[in-house]
């Protein structure tokens, strides 16, 4: 795909962004202008990065940090251990439910790809307090995004930790039920800057790229993570990337992907793209409104949909 094509379709899906809404329990999120779409595609094949759109624009990475800072945990602690505190079942419920731990036969959240289990993610990070495990978290994200300007936004790490009672009643939960050990204001205190960091479109290409590409960045050909990390980390993307849309996404679109409510949304294509979108109004379901619409038509002109 040449850029002009990417201009043409981040034009034609535009407007969906009036079918969404931003986020507006993350106060500093629902000031976000938007009328933005951008996209950035990571060619594995030409070595090729093309962007369209806002695709330069710096945004919170929100939930799409559950991917960088479950690979990091890997880095850890190993596979076994980290998902022998977290299962890796997909969730009919929201996000940020209770239920996701609750309706649980194994006593453990269901995944990290919800809030629950992303905090628990957060818990395995090696470091004795928030400040040492958001360090480790952020330097992995500037390797892994090939990004050194990413910076923590102060204002939105404030909203989110002012606002954050529902996350807090969640890691409270855990530790009383022996789900997570460790601190649990230092732990949520680097959850809630793992998600107040600014990322661009782009980064998050590069970053899916890496996935893609089986744990090696292509643009240097150094392997960040394990080939099996970046299998498994595909794999619960696949089932439960886009919250409680996850299942209709992969009729529709059809590649293993992660949202987050500042409106990113990364996808990795095996062997062949990672991709990146920003549009920051949701539907309903806490995804980016014209982000799905426009990576549908990028996903069908490439032929890149998994399931085919
Ligand atoms: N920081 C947000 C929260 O914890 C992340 C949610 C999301 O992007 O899904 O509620």
């Amino acid at each position: 795909m040449e850029g002009k094509e990417l201009e043409q379709l981040i034009g034609k899906n535009f407007h969906y962004y009036q079918t969404g809404q931003v986020a507006d329990y993350i106060p500093a999120l629902a000031e976000v202008d938007p009328k933005q779409l951008g996209m950035a595609i990571y060619d594995l094949d030409t070595k090729q990065l093309i962007e369209g759109g806002d695709a330069d624009v710096r945004f919170a990475i929100e939930s799409m940090s559950k991917v960088p800072v479950l690979l990091l945990a890997i880095k850890d602690n190993g596979i076994e251990k980290v998902f022998q505190t977290i299962n890796t079942e997909p969730t009919g419920f929201a996000f940020n439910s209770i239920m996701n731990m609750e309706i649980n036969h194994r006593k453990h959240p269901m995944n990290p790809f919800v809030n629950a289990g992303a905090i628990a993610t957060t818990s395995l990070i090696a470091g004795k307090d928030a400040d040492e495990k958001f360090e480790r978290i952020i330097s992995f994200m500037k390797e892994i995004c090939d990004d050194p300007d990413i910076t923590l936004n102060e204002e939105i790490y404030h909203s989110e930790s002012r606002t954050g009672d529902i996350n807090r009643s969640l890691a409270y939960y855990m530790k009383g039920n022996q789900m997570i050990e460790g601190d649990v204001p230092e732990i949520l205190d680097a959850y809630f800057r793992q998600c107040s960091v600014n990322v661009t479109a782009t980064g998050i290409a590069k970053l899916a790229a890496v996935l893609a590409n089986k744990g090696i960045a292509p643009w240097n050909g150094n392997r960040l993570i394990t080939e099996e990390s970046a299998t498994i980390v595909k794999s619960i993307m696949t089932t439960a990337g886009l919250y409680d849309e996850s299942g209709e996404f992969s009729v529709h679109v059809g590649v293993p992907a992660k949202s987050g409510v500042g409106g990113g949304l990364m996808a990795a294509v095996p062997n062949r793209y990672g991709i990146g979108v920003f549009s920051p109004a949701l539907d309903p379901f806490g995804n980016s409104a014209a982000g799905i619409q426009l990576l549908k038509d990028v996903v069908k002109e490439l032929d890149a949909d998994i399931f085919e």
